[in-house]
């Protein structure tokens, strides 16, 4: 039986694993933290949104971005600090602005690709995610940021999307507990909102019922080929000392290892240009019943805020958003969770923050916002990572398509 290595137990690693052990491979997971989704995967934004499938490579964003730079409650933040990684990535990111349109079109295809197996594994291993299927509203707080709305409308139409223009009384039919002021909006009723840490765990454990072999708590230091295998050489957090490596050898692998994607494959000759983009959340538990009832069961998105929202079951809804350019840092800073408090407050008067529960993670982003299904130029190492803003959107369809790649050099 031929052994693949999947380096990462996030939702794209887990996927992954899922969908090679369905073809028959025998399956080991790595991952250097004790549980299955404890970093990216553990506390997004939660929504399945083909509508959120533009990427961020275009000139209005950057203008945008310009002006907030220097704003600290602004929705983007980057720290100037000059870095080669941070400046050369910028550089790629302003390239690719010519590759918009396409970009944002291959994204929604994927995204829609993604619906059939993420939903049917689901199903398969009877996972409870908080699933959600009440569309995503899309809100504008002006003119000229629905006006520009339109014209993403219009790619994502192209890409086989379709969502429909809400005017503000519509926006209030659809959910009546928004109390803020929008212009206008679009509604996406075929889009969804889940909990992706216990999609992620649900899975895992499927994965594990079907004989995939979890290797926890372990760091990846090291790859080197050993013949026709890999030998790939980690530091056990339990027993271990960076002085004594032990290794384990497979006949390939697999590296999804969202921001530690970038030095695993220089450990392997390549160049995976991941940058770490941090994002925040607040999960507020809702314990009482007036925060029960004035809290949103559809997902919103809050264009000019960059704000997304899920309601996790009746007593949970989350907050995400914020974007940051601080390098591998995951601090949680309260000048940059206090605008999404702020934002429920003045949507949602009647929803208590008192215990909110703030987190932050980092998106693993490539500078032109597409993710890297692909072989790398070793034989036998394969990529699928760099899903940024929208890896558990797409996670199902590039867990697919990493497996059909597989499949094509070397059979189970
Ligand atoms: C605030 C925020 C909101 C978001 N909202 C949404 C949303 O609404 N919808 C959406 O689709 N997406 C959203 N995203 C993006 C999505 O969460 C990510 O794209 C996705 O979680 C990335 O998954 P991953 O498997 O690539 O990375 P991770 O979940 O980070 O998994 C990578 C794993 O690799 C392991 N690893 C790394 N290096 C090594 C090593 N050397 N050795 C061993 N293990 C290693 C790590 O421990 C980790 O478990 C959001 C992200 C953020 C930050």
């Amino acid at each position: 039986m031929t052994t693949i290595a999947v380096i990462g137990a996030g939702i794209t690693g887990v996927t992954t694993a899922y969908a090679l052990r369905e073809q028959g491979y025998d399956v080991i997971v790595m991952d250097r933290q004790r549980y299955p989704a404890m970093e990216t995967s553990f506390a997004n934004g939660g929504q399945l949104s083909a509508c959120n499938a533009e990427v961020w490579n275009n000139t209005g964003t950057v203008l945008k971005g310009l002006k907030w730079m220097f704003k600290r409650d602004a929705p983007l933040l980057l720290n100037p600090a000059p870095t080669w990684h941070k400046y050369s990535w910028m550089g790629e990111f302003l390239y690719n602005i010519r590759n918009y349109e396409k970009n944002t079109v291959d994204t929604v295809k994927l995204a829609i690709a993604a619906r059939e197996p993420f939903h049917r594994w689901a199903k398969q291993e009877n996972i409870d995610y908080d699933l959600e299927e009440r569309g995503i509203l899309h809100v504008y707080q002006s003119k000229k940021g629905f006006e520009a709305g339109i014209k993403v409308s219009e790619l994502l139409a192209k890409g086989g999307l379709e969502r429909s223009t809400v005017t503000p009384e519509e926006i209030r039919t659809i959910e009546p507990t928004l109390q803020g002021k929008y212009y206008g909006g679009f509604f996406t009723p075929s889009d969804s909102t889940g909990d992706i840490h216990k999609y992620t765990r649900g899975l895992a454990e499927a994965c594990e019922r079907k004989g995939v072999t979890f290797m926890m708590d372990v760091e990846v230091s090291s790859i080197a080929q050993a013949g026709s295998k890999h030998r790939i050489q980690y530091i056990s957090k339990l027993t271990g000392a960076p002085q004594h490596p032990e290794s384990v050898e497979v006949d390939a692998l697999v590296i999804c290892a969202g921001v530690g994607s970038r030095k695993l494959a220089a450990m392997v000759g390549d160049r995976i240009n991941i940058y770490p983009v941090k994002g925040y959340s607040i999960t507020i538990p809702l314990e009482d019943e007036i925060s029960q009832t004035s809290a949103p069961w559809v997902s919103l998105l809050d264009e000019e805020a960059k704000i997304v929202t899920s309601r996790l079951g009746n007593s949970r809804f989350r907050i995400a958003g914020t974007a940051e350019y601080n390098g591998e840092n995951r601090n949680i800073r309260a000048d940059r969770v206090n605008p999404l408090t702020e934002w429920v407050r003045y949507n949602f008067s009647g929803v208590s923050t008192e215990n909110a529960i703030p987190w932050a993670g980092l998106r693993p982003m490539m500078p032109d916002m597409m993710p890297r299904i692909q072989t790398g130029k070793q034989p036998g190492v394969f990529y699928n990572t760099g899903h940024g803003h929208l890896g558990w959107t797409l996670s199902a369809a590039t867990a697919e398509a990493v497996t059909a790649l597989v499949h094509s050099s070397i059979k189970p």
